[in-house]
């Protein structure tokens, strides 16, 4: 307390953020995650706005059956994995989880950002090369610089791109490789060319890594995710996700691969080593999920549906969007005050979405992002289509206008 300095000096930052339009408020919703929210004020938002995929965070069923594990195996363990905090729960996620995914063993972490945050170290040296997408979230380039292996970068999605970096770590002498990627790049919806990664990384002898994070439970044709999508279910050596979007929505991760990959976690992997166990009623839900979702693809169609409508529709009343398949729609705005005006006006009609722009996008990039859900139903779906068109009319921005 006696440095005041260093507290004016966080206030100055903050006031900057706030005058440069980059400080990000909170929004407090009283109510379940869900289609519909209802926030502090009492007002009902239709929301477009979550990773809530397949509808399952606010769901029901998925509550009864955490309720159920909470009941059975209590709130917590007060203890890491390898002390006393590993219950016949968990194992038995991390074994639905490897049938589910097409790998060997699965090891949960608290989050998603854990688990990328402690695959590298363990695994690579300053031996080896990490060839990561420019876009990769932050968890991956955090988990790279803690690891003393050489980085190499690509441009997002940039095959060519790729391979001059696999050629640069051949040619460095690296002993092991890695291609990183996240399967689903969640600003614009781009799916990760995973068949051309696959045989690139074949070509130069690579492994590959991805972050499933926005397709884990929906991509492919029976929600295995990006790797089914793209037909190369069995050929991605580490496979990362999380519990907090599509499956289930509350918390907690994975990092999923060969046996002697997920071993090497379990003795070496600070996050997991050093931090409490997923809590056992987050384990129950998540196993309720993955049945649900294995028994029948009812939630994933959905969902698929709800995108291709989204997608013609607003396309048909004369917005841009990056064009797709993606449950993740950028509706671009190109400039920020714009996409902030936009954002506000369609709070103002109900909806919630959110804006973004530099330096979250590139400049003049700026856009809104829409999320269907398969809990959206189409009678919602056409609220927020009428609210987009009068925001769009309003500032003048519909192409045929
Ligand atoms: C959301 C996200 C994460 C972090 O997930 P948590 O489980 O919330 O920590 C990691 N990677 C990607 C690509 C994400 O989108």
């Amino acid at each position: 307390m006696s440095d005041g300095a260093f507290y004016s000096g966080l206030q100055a930052k903050l006031d900057t953020l706030r005058s440069d339009g980059l400080f990000k408020p909170e929004r407090v919703i009283a109510s379940r995650q869900g289609a519909e929210v209802v926030s502090q004020d009492g007002r009902t938002l239709i929301n477009m706005c979550a990773n809530n995929y397949l509808g399952l965070s606010g769901d029901e069923q998925t509550s009864q059956a955490a309720a159920a594990a909470l009941e059975k195996y209590g709130y917590g363990l007060s203890s890491v994995r390898f002390i006393c905090g590993t219950q016949t729960v968990h194992k038995e996620l991390e074994q639905k989880l490897s049938e589910f995914l097409g790998t060997e063993d699965t090891i949960l972490y608290a989050a998603a950002f854990d688990a990328n945050g402690g695959v590298f170290e363990p695994l690579f040296d300053e031996n080896d090369a990490i060839i990561s997408d420019a876009l990769n979230h932050a968890s991956i380039i955090d988990g790279v610089r803690l690891c003393k292996a050489a980085r190499y970068r690509y441009a997002n999605n940039d095959m060519a791109d790729l391979e001059k970096q696999l050629v640069a770590a051949t040619e460095a002498g690296k002993r092991h490789k890695i291609i990183v990627t996240d399967g689903v790049f969640s600003m614009d919806g781009t799916i990760a060319q995973l068949d051309k990664i696959v045989a690139l990384a074949e070509k130069y002898g690579a492994l590959t890594m991805i972050d499933e994070s926005h397709a884990s439970g929906f991509m492919g044709k029976t929600g295995r995710g990006t790797h089914e999508h793209c037909g190369v279910i069995g050929k991605i050596d580490i496979i990362t996700g999380t519990l907090g979007k599509a499956l289930g929505g509350a918390m907690g991760g994975f990092t999923s691969g060969r046996k002697e990959v997920i071993e090497t976690l379990r003795q070496k992997s600070r996050p997991y080593l050093f931090s409490n166990t997923l809590a056992p009623m987050i384990a129950g839900a998540s196993l309720s999920v993955l049945d649900r979702i294995s028994k029948s693809t009812e939630l994933r169609d959905r969902l698929h549906e709800n995108t291709a409508y989204f997608r013609k529709e607003i396309e048909r009343i004369g917005f841009t969007i990056k064009p797709g398949t993606h449950p993740v729609v950028p509706v671009m705005l190109f400039d920020a005050p714009i996409a902030q005006k936009f954002a506000a006006r369609m709070f103002e009609l109900g909806v919630l979405l959110s804006g973004f722009f530099y330096p979250v996008v590139p400049m003049g990039q700026a856009r809104v992002r829409v999320q269907l859900s398969a809990a959206h139903t189409r009678e919602q779906l056409d609220t927020v289509l009428k609210a987009f068109e009068q925001a769009g009319k309003e500032l003048g921005i519909l192409k045929n206008q």
